[in-house]
Parts: structure tokens; sequence; C-alpha cells
């Protein structure tokens, strides 16, 4: 079977993050967004909130899986039986970072392909922290993250 990992933060996810899941959910059997548990980052939503609103955003996916990993990602993704790591790319930003992780990866694991995606262009600008911006000054973040998160962005700002 074949299998891609998509892995990120997550924090939370966006309809670009959607749109790459979506793309990836065509191209292989199974696709797993597994989420980063890394509480050194200091995320603003803790990785079980981040994997309840992924759950919520992907119904429609059926061979998507939804799980969290802490560690190496190369031995996660050896674990999970994979042969691909999905990323996604925005703009011109993102190569360097993940040009310099793909290229890491595959000197641990060059059985590991990473595969990259572009992403519909009206999501080229849109990251987890804009929308966690925008929603603390109080705008409209429906359209840019699924019904789910925008949900619980506007419940987090009212707790305030
Ligand atoms: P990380 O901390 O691992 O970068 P993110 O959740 O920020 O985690 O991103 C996970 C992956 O999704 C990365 O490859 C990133 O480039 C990609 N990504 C983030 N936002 C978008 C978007 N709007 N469109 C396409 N890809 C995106």
């Amino acid at each position: 079977m074949k299998i891609a990992v998509y892995p990120g933060s997550f924090d939370p996810i966006t309809n670009g993050h959607l749109d790459v899941i979506e793309r990836a959910a065509k191209l292989f059997e199974k696709v797993i967004v597994a989420v980063i548990h890394n509480p050194e980052k200091n995320p603003y939503f803790n990785f079980k909130e981040r994997i309840a609103m992924i759950k919520a955003a992907v119904p429609h996916c059926k061979n998507v899986e939804i799980d969290s990993f802490d560690g190496l990602l190369v031995d996660y993704v050896r674990t999970k039986k994979a042969r691909s790591i999905v990323r996604g790319l925005r703009a011109v930003s993102d190569f360097d970072y993940e040009f310099q992780m793909a290229l890491t990866n595959r000197k641990m694991a060059s059985e590991i392909e990473t595969v990259f995606l572009m992403t519909d262009y009206k999501y080229s600008y849109l990251s987890s922290s804009f929308v966690k911006q925008i929603a603390r000054r109080g705008g409209d973040i429906s359209g840019l993250v699924p019904p789910a998160v925008a949900k619980r962005l506007m419940k987090a700002k009212g707790a305030k």
C-alpha cells in the first residue's frame, strides 16, 4: 500500500493544510496526518485539541488517518511502513527550510522520499500564526480555517 505521512504542527489546521491533505489523499492510498507533539514549542493548542480539530475537518477523506508523534520523523515514518513524507509549499520563503529538512531526512533514511505539494494560490499566504493573530484581534477567520477551528478560536478569544 502506498502510504504517506503529512507531518506538521497544525496549530491549528488551516484551509491551506486541508488543501494539501485533499491533494495527497488523491495521490496515495493512505495519508497519515501526523501532529508533532512539541510542548517545547509552546503551541497555542495542545496536541489533543489539534488532533480533534483535524478530525473534524476531514470526514470526507476516507483514506486519511490522524495521529501524533514525537522523536525523529523518519523513525515514525518507518514504523508506519510509509515511504513518503508530504509537505506543503506556499511561497519561495518556505523553500530553504523545507529543502534543508528534506535533505536531512534523506541522509538519515534514503528509502523515504519527500513529496512537495503546492497549495491552491488562494491559500498561499495563509499560515496558522496569521490566523491566530487575526482571531486575537477580532478579525473574520471564516474562509481561512475549517468551521470547527473558527469556532474553537472564537471560544478561546471569548475566554480571555
Ligand atoms: P511545521 O511546524 O512542521 O512547519 P506547519 O503546521 O506550520 O508545521 O506546516 C506543516 C506543513 O504544511 C509545512 O510543509 C507547511 O509548509 C505546510 N503549510 C502550512 N500552511 C500551508 C498553506 N497555507 N498552504 C500549503 N501548505 C501549507
